[in-house]
């Protein structure tokens, strides 16, 4: 059996499901959070193949950083008008508008360790559900409400690797 996207997505909703509803039932979570708790226990159950070159959240993070590299450009354009109204500053312009968000991808590409490497260690689990939690807690989401959506990005990141440890290692 591969582990791919729908799986994780599958093994998640299903982990979510059977924290969700006793804990909000008993009043455990608060009402308000649900959603919260299962963007962070989603995304961290399918962030951690963001380290596989074709996998879904890839090809998102590549895409994303495609299209802001071109907000950087047109920025940079914007603002050194100057320069690229000079002689050839037309082609500069161009070429800058083409290497600028290649070269980013291929920087990610470059820099991204290899697949089920550290990403899929326990190790990253809990730096994903600690930069959640401070993260939060640093825009006053309160204490509580942050250290609960850090644990379910660290159980969903959990959830990630136990699929993978269980699945064929495709
Ligand atoms: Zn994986």
């Amino acid at each position: 059996m591969q582990t791919g996207f729908k799986l994780h997505l599958l093994v998640g909703t299903l982990v979510l499901l059977l924290i969700l509803f006793p804990t909000v039932h008993w009043g455990i979570i608060p009402f308000g959070m649900i959603p919260f708790v299962a963007i962070a226990l989603m995304s961290g159950a399918v962030l951690p193949d963001i380290d596989q070159d074709s996998s879904i959240p890839r090809r998102v993070l590549n895409g994303a950083v495609f299209v802001i590299s071109l907000f950087i450009f047109a920025s940079l354009f914007q603002s050194n008008w100057w320069l690229f109204s000079r002689p050839y500053g037309d082609l500069m312009a161009i070429a800058l508008a083409v290497l600028l968000p290649f070269g980013a991808v291929w920087l990610v590409d470059l820099m991204m360790p290899r697949h089920r490497g550290i990403l899929h260690s326990g190790w990253a689990a809990a730096l994903f559900g600690f930069v959640l939690f401070l993260a939060l807690a640093l825009i006053n989401f309160g204490l509580f409400n942050a250290a609960v959506i850090g644990a379910s990005g660290f159980v969903g990141w959990i959830t990630h690797r136990a699929v993978d440890f269980l699945g064929d290692r495709a």
